[in-house]
Parts: structure tokens; C-alpha cells; sequence
């Protein structure tokens, strides 16, 4: 039978690990899987049952498998339970993936910027990039047990460490990227991450900086009291 476009993908659990202290890797498996496009930077919406949407850190064609990785926050909700929950061999419908940020296949060099959420897909970006190409980047977490690990391959990028200053509308991360050391002219930057932060830092890169306005791409995931940020229908 042929599917609707959008029809959701039954899956299973093959996988659950702790990769942070506040953050959770879970492999999805599923026949439709194998047979899914996506690009560098994708996101899925996962029926927890309530609809919120995680990166993929991974698709894996092959093994007919997708991994995401998710804050455990202090605020909690539906997300958050249902991964501090989850366990191998449970049943999961998640949403084919979108886009709305990917890889500039015209960049100079590439910028990568982000808090903990934002890392998720940021990574698995520069990850696609292989490693010859010219990247910077700079993330931000609580503490040094909440930075994300990146794939092995790569040489991390730095991390700063808010401790329990706000995250939303981060100073910390505004002062690491003013601090940062760039080439005289402008890449492509890509930031992701709580959404007052996002517009801080594509202020700073314009207005400071003077890079044109399209070459910072911003994705927002988050934003204090706003519930399921991002899952609407027509996001
Ligand atoms: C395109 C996109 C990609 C995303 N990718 C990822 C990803 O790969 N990994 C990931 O962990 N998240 C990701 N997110 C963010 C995630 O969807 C939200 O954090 C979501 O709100 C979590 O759902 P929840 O049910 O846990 O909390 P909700 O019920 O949605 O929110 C309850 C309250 O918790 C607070 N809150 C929500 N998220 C956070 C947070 N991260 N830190 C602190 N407080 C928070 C807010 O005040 C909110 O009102 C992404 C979002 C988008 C739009």
C-alpha cells in the first residue's frame, strides 16, 4: 500500500545510554527507516505521545536506524519523561524528518554555535563536513559533565560553562563568541539552541561584526515557557 507523504514511521527502541549527565542517546529502528532521506541537521517530530521534535544525531540507511540525543531539563515535561523513561524494545511513532537548517554548500568556512540542545544537530553537521573542511565553533552547557560528545573522529570544540546563570539569552555564550578568533572575513554561521540566545548571537555577528544577515542561519529549539517549542503542524 502506498504511504501519504507525511505518515508517520512506526519504530522500536534498539538502544538507550546516558552520553552526559543531563542527556540521552536512544537508537530508533524500523524497516521505513532504510528507506528515508535526510539532510545534515534534520530533526524529527517523536510522538512522546505528546508531539516534540530532536535532531538526528545519526540516520543510518543501512541499519534501517536513527538516533537523537535529549536534554534531560530541569523544567521538565513530556520529552523529558518519556526519555527518562524509555527502554529498549518500547514502541515509538516519530514524524518524517524536516529541515530547517543545513550545511551552506557555498561557505567560506562554517561557524557552528549552540547551547547543549543545539549541539545535537550542530554536530552531526560538522560531522557530515568530514574533516577538511574549515570550521570554528563554540558551545555552551552547565557544567563540564553536560557537554555533549562529539562523534570520535573529530577534535572537539571548546566548551563554556554557565553554571547557574540563565541560559536563555546567554551572556556566557555572547562573551565566548565575541572572544572568538575568526578570519578577517565572514563564513556561513549556523546557531541553534534556546531561542533569546539565537538572536543575541546573529546580532553580534551583524552588528558587531558586520556579517551580512543571510550567512547566519538560526534554528531556536527552546524558550522558557514555551511547551512543545518548534512541534506546531505548520512549524
Ligand atoms: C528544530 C528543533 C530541533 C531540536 N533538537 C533537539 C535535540 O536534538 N535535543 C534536545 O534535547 N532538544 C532539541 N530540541 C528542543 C526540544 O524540542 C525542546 O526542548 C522541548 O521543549 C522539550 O520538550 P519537553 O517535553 O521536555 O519540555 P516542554 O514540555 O516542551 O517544555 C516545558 C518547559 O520546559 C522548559 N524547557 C524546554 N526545553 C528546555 C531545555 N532544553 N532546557 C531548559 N528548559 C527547557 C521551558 O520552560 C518549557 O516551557 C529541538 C527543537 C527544535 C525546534
Amino acid at each position: 500500500m502506498t504511504q501519504p507523504r507525511r505518515a508517520p514511521l512506526v519504530t522500536k527502541v534498539r538502544a538507550v545510554s546516558d552520553v552526559a549527565a543531563h542527556m540521552r542517546q536512544i537508537e530508533l529502528v524500523g524497516p521505513e527507516l532504510r528507506r528515508l532521506r535526510c539532510r545534515p541537521g534534520a530533526h524529527v517530530v517523536v510522538h512522546t505521545p505528546d508531539r516534540r521534535v530532536y535532531s538526528l544525531w545519526r540516520h543510518d540507511p543501512g541499519a534501517a536506524s536513527m538516533t537523537v540525543r535529549i536534554a534531560l531539563h530541569d523544567a521538565g515535561g513530556p520529552g523529558c519523561t518519556w526519555a527518562r523513561a524509555v527502554a529498549v524494545g518500547d514502541r515509538v511513532t516519530v514524524e518524517p524528518p524536516r529541515s530547517k537548517i543545513t550545511l551552506d554548500g557555498t561557505a567560506r568556512y562554517h561557524l557552528f554555535i549552540g547551547d547543549e540542545t543545539g549541539a545535537v544537530p550542530l554536530l552531526a553537521m560538522r560531522a557530515a563536513l568530514g574533516r577538511e573542511a574549515e570550521t570554528y565553533g563554540i558551545f555552551e552547557t552547565t557544567t563540564p559533565g553536560n557537554e555533549v560528545p562529539d562523534f570520535a573522529a573529530f577534535t572537539p570544540f571548546p566548551w563554556v560553562h554557565r553554571g547557574a546563570a540563565p541560559a536563555a539569552g546567554s551572556r556566557v555564550l555572547l562573551r565566548a563568541v565575541q572572544d572568538l578568533q575568526l578570519p578577517a572575513h565572514p563564513g556561513t554561521a549556523y546557531i541553534a539552541g534556546e531561542s533569546d540566545t539565537c538572536r543575541l548571537l546573529q546580532r553580534h555577528l551583524v552588528e558587531q561584526r558586520g556579517w551580512p544577515r543571510r550567512s547566519v542561519l538560526l534554528q531556536p529549539q527552546w524558550a522558557p515557557g514555551r511547551p512543545g517549542f518548534g512541534a506546531g503542524t505548520r512549524d
